[in-house]
């Protein structure tokens, strides 16, 4: 688990103007709190960057995980992940 810094927490939060930056639902709209995700995620060797977080809300976080690609359901070919950045 790493530890973010209030301000770089903050500086996600603001950035994405409290939206999960994957499906773009705004944190009034949603249950719970949106979370800070590492886009690449630390298994895989993502930082705690600024460039590298995004918000997200539960779901989105839960389902991309530790993933960076899945497989495309229309083409089935392995694609990369939609990056916010
Ligand atoms: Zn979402």
């Amino acid at each position: 688990m790493s530890q973010l810094s209030e301000n770089l927490k903050r500086l996600v939060r603001e950035r994405a103007g409290s939206r999960c930056e994957y499906c773009l639902s705004h944190q009034d709209y949603i249950m719970g709190r949106l979370q800070i995700d590492h886009i690449l995620p630390i298994s895989k060797g993502g930082q705690d960057t600024e460039e590298n977080l995004c918000l997200a809300c539960e779901l989105c976080n839960q389902y991309k995980w530790n993933k960076i690609v899945a497989t495309d359901p229309e083409t089935n070919q392995v694609t990369s992940l939609f990056n916010p950045r």
